[in-house]
Parts: C-alpha cells; sequence; structure tokens
C-alpha cells in the first residue's frame, strides 16, 4: 500500500484481515487530507445534482464505518464512534433560502428522506444559531466520525495485526514480470501487487494511467466553548457558500471548510476571514469560543468529482483516488474494490 490516509489505511486492514501480508508506505501516515477532514459521514447534506451515483455510493457509510469499528475492536483496537445525529441545513438570506429549497428538490429526485423544521417545533436544534434564522431542513441519515479516532484505531489495528510499515516515499514503480518493483530512498522492493491510495498527489513515477487527479485545498478550524455535542451537525448557505459545523465531545467545535483550486497548504488571510465571518455571521456564539487550530489539506479531485479504481491487473497495480469531498465517507467502501483487484492478480 503507497499512502496511509484513511482510504490507504482501511484498505490495508481489509487486505491484511484475509490473511495478506501488507506492507505500508508513508513518511507522514494519516497527515494528508485526512487529517484536515471534518470527518462527517453526511450523503444526504452532500446531495449535488446530477451526482446521484455518488450520493448512492455514500448512503450506507455510517453501517460500513460501525461493522469496521466492530472488526477492529474485536482485534483489540480502540472503537471508532460514529454519531447518527443527522445535519439541519438553513440559509443566511433569501438566495441562499432558496439553495436550501433547490437542495431539498435534489434530496426528492434521490428518493433520499428530510423533513421541514421550524425553528419554534425543535429550539434545541438552533441552539446558538442567529435568531435571523427560523427554519431550516433536518436530514436525520447523517452523521459523523472523529478522523484522528479512526486514523489511530485503524493503525493500531493494524500494528496488531502484523503490518509492515515503512516511513518512506516511495519514488518508482516499476512493474517487471510477475511482481512489482518499488523504489524507495535508493532501495528497491519486490511486491505480488501495489495499490496507491496517495490521495492529491499525481501518481508516483514510472507508471501511467488514463486517470488525474488535482487538489482542491480546504482548511477546518477547531475551537472549544460551546457545546453542541449529540446535536445535529449545522450546514448553511452563507452568501452562496457552504458552512458547516460539528459538535464534538466536551465543547470542542469544527467548522469549515474553505474550497480553493490550489496546491501549496497554506491559508489566506482572505480565505481565513472568509470562513470566520461565515461562522460569526450563522452562530454568532461562537465569538467567545477559544481558538484552537486550523488545518488544511489538498482533497484530491477527479475531473468528473467522483472517486475511481483504475486497476491494471496485468502489471499487478491499481491507482484509487479522486474520493474529493467524500474521503473519510466512501473510505470503507473503496476496500472492497481494492480486495477484489487484489485476489484476482494473485489468482
Ligand atoms: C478541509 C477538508 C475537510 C474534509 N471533510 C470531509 C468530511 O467531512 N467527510 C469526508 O468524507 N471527507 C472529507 N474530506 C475529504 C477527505 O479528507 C479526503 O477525500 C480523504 O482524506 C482522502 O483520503 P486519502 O487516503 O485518499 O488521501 P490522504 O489522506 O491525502 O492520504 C494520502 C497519503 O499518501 C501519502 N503519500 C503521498 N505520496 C506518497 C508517496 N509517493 N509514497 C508514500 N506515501 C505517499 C501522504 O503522506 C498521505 O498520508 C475533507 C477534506 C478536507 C481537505
Amino acid at each position: 500500500m503507497v499512502g496511509g490516509g484513511v482510504v490507504g489505511l482501511a484498505t490495508a486492514w481489509r487486505l491484511q484481515s484475509t490473511g495478506l501480508q501488507v506492507t505500508v508506505f508513508d513518511p507522514a501516515v494519516g497527515r494528508g487530507a485526512s487529517y484536515a477532514a471534518a470527518g462527517m459521514l453526511a450523503p444526504s447534506a452532500e446531495v449535488v445534482v446530477g451526482e446521484e451515483t455518488n450520493y448512492k455510493l455514500q448512503r450506507d457509510s455510517t453501517t460500513r464505518w460501525r461493522a469496521l469499528s466492530r472488526e477492529l475492536e474485536s482485534f483489540g483496537a480502540p472503537a471508532i464512534g460514529v454519531h447518527q445525529v443527522g445535519t439541519l441545513l438553513v440559509g443566511w438570506d433569501a438566495s441562499d433560502r432558496r439553495s436550501v429549497a433547490q437542495h431539498a428538490t435534489v434530496l426528492r429526485s434521490f428518493g433520499a428522506e428530510y423533513r421541514e423544521i421550524q425553528r419554534s417545533e425543535l429550539p434545541h436544534f438552533f441552539d446558538g444559531v442567529s435568531d435571523r434564522i427560523s427554519q431550516g431542513i433536518f436530514m436525520e441519515d447523517d452523521g459523523w466520525l472523529d478522523p484522528d479516532e479512526a486514523l489511530f484505531a485503524l493503525r493500531t489495528g493494524l500494528t496488531l495485526r502484523g503490518v509492515e510499515w515503512v516511513a518512506s516515499r516511495v519514488e518508482t514503480i516499476t512493474p517487471v514480470g510477475g511482481h512489482v518493483r518499488l523504489g524507495v530512498g535508493g532501495c528497491k522492493r519486490r511486491f505480488d501487487a501495489v495499490l496507491v491510495a496517495t490521495g492529491a498527489e499525481s501518481l508516483v513515477e514510472g507508471i501511467e494511467s488514463r486517470e488525474s487527479v488535482r487538489s482542491v485545498r480546504g482548511s477546518t478550524i477547531r475551537g472549544r466553548g460551546f457545546d453542541r455535542f449529540g446535536l445535529p451537525m449545522l450546514r448553511a448557505f452563507v452568501r452562496g457558500r457552504p458552512f458547516y459545523l460539528v459538535g464534538r465531545r466536551e465543547g470542542e467545535v469544527l467548522f469549515g471548510a474553505s474550497a480553493e483550486e490550489k496546491d501549496a497548504l497554506s491559508v489566506e488571510i482572505g480565505e481565513l476571514h472568509r470562513l470566520l465571518r461565515d461562522a460569526l455571521d450563522v452562530m454568532p456564539t461562537l465569538e467567545t469560543l477559544e481558538w484552537q487550530e486550523i488545518r488544511t489539506g489538498r482533497r484530491p479531485a477527479s475531473p468528473s468529482g467522483e472517486p475511481f479504481f483504475d486497476a491494471h491487473p496485468d502489471e499487478r497495480w491499481a491507482w484509487m483516488s479522486g474520493h474529493y469531498r467524500h474521503g473519510v465517507t466512501l473510505a470503507p467502501l473503496a476496500t472492497e474494490d481494492a480486495l477484489a483487484f487484489v485476489q484476482g492478480v494473485l489468482q
């Protein structure tokens, strides 16, 4: 496995669980996009016109993560909390409220469930939300997990099951007859099959693909001092931009996210300003939130916006990427293609 983000680690777990011997190469395990992710498993809140397939792929994500967590636990790894709290979607101004109505139309056309709610009916759902917002739609199937917790559980489980960790970057991949050679730090290693899950990084030298990814940079902010744990995740359209907030344990709040078609892992002042302004407009109570940190990552986006599994069975390698805004949500599902591929190659 080349790449130890959420996709690579979930896949390594799946392969190692079937009795294969797996080696994970990554100079910074869990420090790619997975590190910045909010961890929302929110197929309904994420619907986009024309992306019904993507919605359907994501629909069972809470069930899949719960099953993965149980499996990890049975091997002595810590559990991963999957919190199915739903999403409340609201609009800031009249135009944003129209976007909420359009979102509801897309949900209906995909056969997804939601309900319209008034603030007076469920006031605690609107805890901390600006008084000028009096209604929204609620999608109860959505949930979230803490990506740090998920990555830690996967790393622990993999270590307990005897995976080999190599903290180095893979520089070259060379298919050679019945095996694949990896170039790592001036050395060569031979493997029966190689899976590449390097997120928004372009493909490793030596192999070629019809697929491509670009980086869509994003940041999430973490703070402490406002308790929304157990309440729905909040989503808002604010002056046309999307905003979201997840209430975690012990008054921790995570919100985001910026989206910039950029590669560099830096945060621009304007980007940060927009994010904070949107947050304070929708949730004025965040004014007194204690700042903890900002995390930035590069979402791996394919030209179609959909994930891909580019298999080269004759050369014994495959590239899995393009998970874009949904890599945490889709990671357990992504492992299925990988397992089928490796089993096919090794037959
Ligand atoms: C701000 C933000 C918020 C997000 N929120 C959500 C969310 O709420 N829900 C959701 O489902 N998704 C979310 N996402 C998307 C999600 O984070 C990504 O789709 C997902 O993390 C991609 O996982 P990955 O394992 O493919 O890539 P990454 O996590 O980027 O991991 C790739 C790994 O490959 C390693 N690597 C790269 N090149 C090499 C090499 N040559 N050799 C060895 N190792 C290499 C890197 O060090 C890295 O660890 C968010 C993303 C961002 C940026």
